[in-house]
């Protein structure tokens, strides 16, 4: 058994991970602001043994003992990120100092949520891990993509000076229940509209391209970076290849929830990356990993979340 500390446990990814390392027989330290994570998404655990709930800002030191830390706190949604955006890069940076001060301490192992918004609005396309990015450092989006960009500098410079044992992960866009249904990310809100019967918002003109990854796939491919034993630290791109246009998205929801919803098109934000895919060539040979349920799987089951919750 392991004391595994999950930082932003409360959040979306956080509280699959949580789920699933409780399944596996661990102790799961769950550390949470609350500022977007939400006390529904782990009101199940709360009556484990093995599952301690602890509401802190890792902006703050933490003195705790554990064998591993998967560092995910951090709002992940524009609408969320750019609230309080100098508390954002806060959070990216000294909460990754914080949390590698506690790894260096204990000698834990740590593994950092990075994200593909490092790779910014890509000249190169699919992305691969060994591209620098192309991020406007002083966009509405930098002080989540920069602050992340950052976080991954000091992994890196903990394992060179420290030696600290580190993990680094790039996750692509990911869906799946307990996404807030008010974060703006476009899975949600697409969703959420289409059961409402609301206007379906579509930014620009709906060309841009993201690839979507069900939550599972992401759960299995961060805990096998975690636990491989080949010391390979990453940075490694975890997503699913399967690419498609904004637009082609909203017509699959409105197909799939058989919703009377129409589109309409609002301004495309500031920054806004054009397309989006990762190569995961690397995960597939040193992970032994790449995604298995496709879209239309995935969507299936979230659907039916969002349907349960808004009816509650
Ligand atoms: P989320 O907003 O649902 O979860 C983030 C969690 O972190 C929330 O519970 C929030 O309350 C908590 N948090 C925020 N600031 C904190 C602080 N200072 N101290 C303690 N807790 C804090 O988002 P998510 O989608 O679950 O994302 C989790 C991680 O994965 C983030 O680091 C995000 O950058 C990364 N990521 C997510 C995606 C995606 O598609 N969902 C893509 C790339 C990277
Ligand atoms: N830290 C923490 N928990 C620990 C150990 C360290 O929160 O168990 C914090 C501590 O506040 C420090 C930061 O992590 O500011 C970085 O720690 P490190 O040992 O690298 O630096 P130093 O203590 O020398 O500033
Ligand atoms: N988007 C959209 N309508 C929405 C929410 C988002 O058209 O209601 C677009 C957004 O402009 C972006 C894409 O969908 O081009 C993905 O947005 P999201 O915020 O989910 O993720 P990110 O931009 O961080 O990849």
């Amino acid at each position: 058994m392991k004391r595994i500390l999950i930082t932003g446990g409360a959040g979306f990814i956080g509280s699959h991970l949580c789920e699933r390392l409780l399944e596996e027989g661990n102790e799961v330290l769950c550390v949470d602001n609350f500022f977007t994570g939400n006390k529904n998404n782990i009101l199940p655990f709360l009556d484990n043994k093995r599952f301690e709930l602890i509401r802190h800002d890792i902006t703050f030191p933490l003195y705790v003992e554990v064998d591993e830390i998967y560092n995910l706190a951090c709002p992940a949604s524009p609408i969320h990120y750019q609230f309080d955006p100098v508390q954002t890069t806060k959070t990216s940076v000294h909460g990754a100092i914080n949390m590698l001060g506690l790894a260096k301490r204990t000698k834990a192992k740590i593994l950092q949520a990075s994200t593909s918004e490092v790779y910014g609005d890509p000249e190169i396309h699919p992305q691969t891990e060994s591209y620098w990015g192309r991020v406007n450092p002083i966009g509405i989006r930098a002080c989540y993509d920069e602050g992340k960009r950052c976080a991954e500098t000091l992994f890196f410079d903990y394992w060179r000076q420290h030696k600290v044992k580190i993990r680094v992960v790039r996750i692509f866009n990911t869906y799946g229940p307990n996404m807030h249904p008010n974060d703006g990310r476009v899975v949600s809100n697409f969703i959420v509209q289409a059961l409402k019967g609301e206007d379906i918002t579509i930014y620009g003109d709906g060309s841009q391209t993201r690839s979507f990854q069900y939550i599972d796939d992401l759960i299995e491919g961060m805990i096998k970076m975690m636990n491989n034993t080949e010391e390979f630290i990453g940075p490694v791109n975890l997503g699913n290849p399967n690419e498609f246009t904004i637009k082609e998205l909203a017509e699959k929801i409105i197909e799939m929830t058989g919703s009377k919803s129409k589109i309409v098109f609002k301004p495309l934000p500031e920054d806004d990356p054009k397309q989006r895919q990762p190569d995961i060539t690397l995960a597939k040979e040193k992970l032994n990993w790449e995604p298995k349920i496709n879209l239309e799987d995935g969507l299936k089951k979230t659907i039916e979340y969002f349907k349960k919750l808004l009816n509650q």
